[in-house]
């Protein structure tokens, strides 16, 4: 994953969860919202 921004990062994060692991818009809200920080850390990382 790749982007300038946190909120570059997490837009492209979202698409790719739509598009390779079958998230709806919804489902992936869901997730991020209870995991939040997690994923914060998550993609500082990748
Ligand atoms: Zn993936």
């Amino acid at each position: 994953m790749y982007g300038e921004t946190e909120e570059e990062l997490f837009k492209n994060a979202k698409e790719h969860g739509i598009q390779v692991h079958g998230y709806t818009e919804e489902t992936w809200n869901k997730e991020i919202s209870k995991n939040k920080e997690q994923f914060k850390n998550l993609i500082k990382r990748s």
